[in-house]
């Protein structure tokens, strides 16, 4: 290999750079998806045993060098589980950003068709009248997975869109309110779905469990959720773990086109809107 120059006894080649700065990469990408949550700390201990264990071998002590190389031999397989949300949103962003994820590249022209024929116009609009009355609602809009693991938690429905038939879902009285609604493949696939909650400690208090919920839901996946607040009546977009809070009918309308339709383009978003980012 390309030999480049030396440090002391070592010698380095081209090779040792690409591979430090790929290293580099991969530890910052680890470093921005852990900010905030409680996986931070588990993997700042983890790291902090290894490093204990490196010395201790180091040292030639040879107990503690049997019983952490022990805890270390399990170590890959503890932390696979450990990280099991973190490890599944890292491979969802890698397949997300490849260019093969695009319905453009496969060019598939039933599943456009298919995304494109949604109508905003019914949630626009149970939006509106559920924000006027301080009722709470929670709709996730599925995109590449039709997300069956959450609709399964709730009470299957698998119905065609309308405002009356949203509204009613989420009226207080109806049995059905509680939770969150999926729409997948232009229907309305399930409701009182129960979400993953996200673990980000950057949260302002002022959101509780239900927009935790769609934070939760979209760290991990890239749909796209709709949530009305029964506190304030505040409407929130939520996409990527990002809130984009308090917006009127003409914003929610302009961000769900963009976060629904126009995948490529990333929309501006002014500061004060962003209120949360767990990216
Ligand atoms: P709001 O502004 O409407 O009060 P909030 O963010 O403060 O919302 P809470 O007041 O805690 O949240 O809302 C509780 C409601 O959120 C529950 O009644 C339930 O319908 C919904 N909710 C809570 N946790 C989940 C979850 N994990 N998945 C789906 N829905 C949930
Ligand atoms: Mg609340």
């Amino acid at each position: 290999m390309t030999f480049l120059f030396t440090i002391g006894f070592l010698e380095i080649e081209l090779l040792d750079i690409i591979d430090i700065l790929l290293v580099t990469a991969l530890l910052y990408q680890l470093y921005k998806l852990l900010t905030g949550s409680v996986a931070l700390k588990i993997f700042l201990g983890l790291l902090s045993i290894y490093l204990l264990y490196l010395v201790v071998r180091a040292a030639g002590m040879e107990l503690l060098s049997i019983i952490l190389g022990q805890f270390m031999g399990v170590g890959v397989l503890a932390a696979i589980i450990l990280f099991q949300p973190e490890i599944r949103r890292f491979l969802l962003l890698i397949g997300k950003t490849t260019a093969f994820n695009h319905d453009r590249f496969w060019g598939f022209p039933w599943r456009r068709e298919q995304t494109e024929k949604l109508s905003l116009t019914p949630f626009i609009e149970a939006a509106k009248s559920l924000a006027a009355k301080n009722t709470g609602a929670l709709i996730v809009f599925a995109k590449s997975s039709e997300l069956k693991y959450y609709a399964e938690s709730g009470d299957l429905i698998d119905a065609v869109i309308s405002k009356r038939l949203l509204m009613s879902i989420f009226n207080k009285n109806s049995p059905l309110h509680d939770g969150a609604v999926i729409i997948a493949n232009n229907r309305i696939k399930a409701a009182r779905c129960i979400l993953p909650v996200s673990e980000n400690q950057e949260i302002p208090a002022s959101m509780g469990l239900r927009h935790r919920a769609a934070i939760g839901l979209t760290e991990i996946t890239d749909s796209i959720v709709l949530v009305v607040s029964e506190e304030t009546g505040q409407v929130a977009l939520v996409r990527n773990g990002e809130a984009f809070r308090n917006l009127s009918s003409s914003d929610l309308r302009v961000k769900l086109n963009q976060f629904l339709f126009d995948t490529d383009q990333r929309p501006s978003i002014s500061p004060s809107e962003k209120s949360v980012s767990a990216a």
